[in-house]
């Protein structure tokens, strides 16, 4: 430390280069630092730089229990990743002098406990290392050298004793999240065998702060959730909590339907997000979702790329073939005819729809407008005609959001009805109302073949921009830049941070690795996610910056599909 000291002295006054001089390895009391790559201005943003702390297991005070099982290390590792977050905020979240000068910071962690690379095991378990940003102050070019000394000889020792050591460590918490999470899984996986794709349970606080915050909302106006009495109550069992009770979806077709305001939106995003455990205080950590669970709105713009959507749209008026069809600019039905053809090439077994980001002439076409257009008119087989397809057949279940389409009621096995945020089960109720008011409608009949699966081909996926230089960068979880273009993500809500974005753009570039002309979206999406499975994420990031999180196939194959660059084999037939 002393010696650091001292350099800082000397670097006092020098242009910001002088800070390459730091590289290296510097020991402090209870930790290590490596500077591996120095950003080379004060403006360069967290992900430029590459710092890593490492701090010995005994001195975290974690026990071997704690890190027993990959379940329990990635909690672990989270709730640690989330303590040194909240701790470099409060120490070393703000900027003082030029561009990021005096930040200290790592990627921040959202409402989901995930493997992250910003906190990591060594392979034998005897270190744990953060992957941190430090910006280096400098007024200007010029280099801050009593700053860099308060910021690396005072924060930083003080950040890591604050988190990540012994003495400071807040084991009923640690203990809290490790059990939640196990809860959470052990939840999960219960809900296939008992026949279910989805289960609430009771006392769940669904809504968030806002829709661009996803903290819960915590005061009196948030209505705690709880299941109706009647065969869709369920018991689970968690190891920790023991039997909880709850709503339990089963696998089919279920609408959530009620007023507007009451919660409908509120109910499904909580079943999306589902896919992923919570931590403590979250709300929904006992609001589990199938692993195979997918979003699928409406996108109207977005490049579709050799997606069969045929299933729902026939013969357009230009002649475009359907089976593979191709635009820059998709209306909105075709969005979402292609969001459901994507996300079942990429092995969604539940769909999660909501009409208010759905395109409407995609869900329902109703008795009047077909008798006004001619069937043979009409290129869009609705959603309404295959969704009993999609499950009888195919196997695949949706919970739909319904508030305007009654026309619904005839194709769902549940019906669940949200007033003042409480679910009511209207099934049987929904079955009178149906057949007292029959529609008029013709269903449209005809086979529902599953989508033909497209090849994908290496050429288009290229993460090397105008400049030459490799460039994969997610500004925000739902934005990806890659390469010359960016990946719009607007639609893809189940990517909740933007360390997992970041994660599928560096995987994206695998995806061109395995594909040989022969590879299917989902043949190589598969290989890629066994690989990182295997290799672990850092494999993705060679630079280990530390801004990487765990993310499933089915976000990778969305961002595949959303590429504007991609291009597929021609398809054989
Ligand atoms: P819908 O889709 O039925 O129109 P939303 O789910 O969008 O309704 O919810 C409407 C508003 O009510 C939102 O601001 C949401 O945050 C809030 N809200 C949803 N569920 C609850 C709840 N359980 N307690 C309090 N507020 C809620
Ligand atoms: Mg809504």
């Amino acid at each position: 430390m002393e010696r650091l000291r001292q350099r800082l002295h000397a670097l006092e006054g020098k242009d910001y280069a002088a800070y390459q001089s730091l590289r290296g390895e510097h020991q402090f009391a209870d930790f290590t630092l490596f500077a591996d790559r120095l950003q080379k201005d004060p403006y360069a943003p967290p992900g430029t730089g590459s710092y890593r702390l490492i701090v010995s297991r005994a001195a975290t005070g974690l026990t071997v229990d704690d890190l027993a099982t990959s379940t329990r290390r990635v909690a672990t590792c989270d709730y640690l990743a989330r303590r040194f977050a909240e701790v470099a905020a409060q120490v070393g979240g703000r900027r003082r002098g030029t561009g990021h000068s005096g930040l200290i910071a790592i990627a921040r962690p959202g409402q989901a406990v995930l493997e992250r690379t910003s906190m990591v095991l060594g392979p034998a378990l005897d270190v744990v290392e953060v992957r941190c940003f430090l910006g280096l102050p400098a007024h200007g070019r010029t280099i801050d050298g009593p700053l860099a000394e308060t910021m690396l000889l005072h924060e930083l020792p003080e950040i890591v004793l604050r988190s990540l050591l012994a003495e400071n460590l807040d084991r009923a918490a640690l203990e809290a999240q490790l059990s939640t999470v196990e809860d959470a899984q052990a939840l999960r996986a219960q809900l296939r065998p008992a026949g279910l794709v989805a289960f609430i349970a009771d006392a769940a606080v669904l809504p968030r702060t806002s829709g661009a915050d996803q903290r819960p909302l915590t005061d009196e106006r948030a209505v705690a959730f709880r299941a109706p009495d009647g065969a869709l109550r369920v018991t689970l069992d968690a190891p920790h909590a023991g039997p909880v009770n709850g709503l339990g979806i089963p696998h089919g077709v279920t609408l959530l339907v009620g007023g507007g305001y009451h919660g409908k939106s509120t109910l499904l995003e909580a079943l999306a997000q589902g896919v992923y455990d919570h931590p403590p205080g979250d709300g929904r950590e006992q609001v589990v979702t199938v692993p195979d669970a997918a979003v699928v709105r409406a996108a109207p713009g977005r490049a579709v790329t050799g997606t069969d959507i045929s299933a729902f749209i026939g013969a357009l008026p230009d002649g475009t073939d359907t089976r593979a069809f191709i635009t820059g600019n998709a209306s909105g039905s075709t969005s979402q005819a292609a969001a459901v053809a994507e996300a079942i090439e990429a092995g969604a077994r539940l769909l999660l729809i909501d009409e208010d980001v759905s395109a409407s002439n995609f869900l329902v076409r109703d008795a009047r407008m077909q008798r006004l257009v001619p069937a043979e008119q009409e290129p869009i087989t609705v959603l309404l005609d295959r969704v009993r397809q999609l499950h009888d057949g195919l196997g695949i279940g949706s919970i739909l959001v319904m508030g305007g389409s009654g026309d619904y009621l005839d194709v769902a096995d549940h019906v669940l009805q949200l007033a003042d945020y409480q679910p009511q089960d209207v099934t049987a109720r929904a079955r009178a109302v149906a057949s007292e008011l029959p529609t008029d409608r013709v269903p449209t009949v005809g086979h529902l073949d599953p989508p033909a699966d497209r090849v994908p081909l290496a050429e288009g996926i290229d993460p090397i921009n105008e400049h030459g230089h490799r460039s994969v960068r997610a500004p925000t979880a739902r934005r990806l830049v890659f390469g010359r273009t960016e990946i719009d993500l607007t639609d893809v809500e189940q990517l909740t941070e933007p360390a997992q974005t970041q994660a599928v753009g560096e995987a994206l570039e695998l995806i061109a690795r395995a594909l040989d002309g022969t590879a299917t979206v989902r043949q190589a999406v598969g290989q890629v996610m066994a690989d990182t499975a295997r290799d672990g994420l850092d494999s993705l990031d060679p630079d280990r910056r530390g801004n990487l999180a765990g993310f499933r196939g089915l976000e990778l194959a969305a961002a595949l599909s959303r590429l504007r660059a991609l291009r597929v084999a021609p398809r054989q037939s």
